[in-house]
């Protein structure tokens, strides 16, 4: 019989240099270490040091968005107070340890997703981080699937009508009179690819997909949830037809 090759994912590599280490018992970590469930500043002082630990046994998912929302503070805190986090490795650094990590799981890997955004240096970065990283997941979910239906360039809800487009279109005031046409949006390519990026239209989804069960919301997207304020959740919802620049940009004032 041949023997099966097992190699197991030890280390999770987020950006930045850091790293989290993945271990399946809590024995033996460093006494300083502080275990995300328990995040006080004061205990962090008093340790002079920034390690984590995350045990998803533990984790429920009920508190992902405090957590993370308390993480994103004091790691704010510790970074002008000039505290060392983690630990360096050689050109990396370990950020803490992860314990009862299931690969497969999505939260979890979501919530991992989170801890990477919070250890960016800088808001714009982990904003563009943040808008990548779900821009990626939407099309992915969508990927060789033709969820829309396209046959003869014509989409599932438009079935009935003359648009070839699918939604990618909008209503332009005429510049005279009260009147409206239908035009077609200054970002769609000539290979009906999107030139824009935008999160809104990604977001978007018409009664047809809704009826297949297929709708996202911001309060799902754990990314989107923890790190944005309602004002800003309202203009990610909203701003279709929109450049990935100009939406991070407006994202960056409110
Ligand atoms: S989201 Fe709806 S309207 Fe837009 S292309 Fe898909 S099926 Fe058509
Ligand atoms: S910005 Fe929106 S409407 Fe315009 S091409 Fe891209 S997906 Fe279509």
């Amino acid at each position: 019989m041949m023997e099966e090759l097992i190699i197991l994912k030890t280390i999770i590599d987020l950006n930045n240099n850091y790293y989290l280490k993945i271990i399946n018992n809590a024995n033996d970590l460093p006494i300083y270490i502080i275990d995300i469930e328990n995040l006080k500043l004061i205990n962090i002082v008093k340790k002079g040091r920034f390690l984590l630990k995350i045990d998803f046994n533990n984790l429920n998912k009920t508190k992902y968005k405090r957590l993370l929302k308390k993480l994103l503070f004091i790691k704010k805190i510790i970074l002008k107070s000039k505290m060392e986090i983690g630990i360096q490795k050689d050109s990396k650094k370990l950020l803490g340890y992860v314990i009862n990590y299931d690969e497969n799981n999505k939260r979890q890997n979501d919530f991992i997703l989170a801890i990477n955004a919070i250890f960016y240096n800088t808001r714009y970065e982990r904003y563009n981080y943040i808008y990548d990283t779900v821009c990626n997941y939407l099309d992915s979910y969508f990927y060789g699937k033709d969820l829309c239906d396209f046959p003869n360039n014509k989409c599932g809800e438009k079935r009935n009508t003359s648009s070839l487009t699918g939604c990618c279109h909008h209503f332009r005031i005429k510049c005279l009179g009260p009147l409206t046409k239908l035009v077609l949006c200054e970002y769609l390519k000539e290979d009906y690819t999107c030139g824009a990026k935008c999160i809104s239209c990604k977001l978007f989804t018409c009664d047809y997909l809704e009826k297949k069960g297929i709708k996202f919301r911001i309060k799902d997207i754990l990314l989107l949830n923890v790190f944005f304020n309602p004002l800003q959740k309202y203009f990610i919802k909203y701003m279709v037809f929109t450049p990935k620049d100009k939406i991070i940009k407006r994202l960056m004032i409110l």
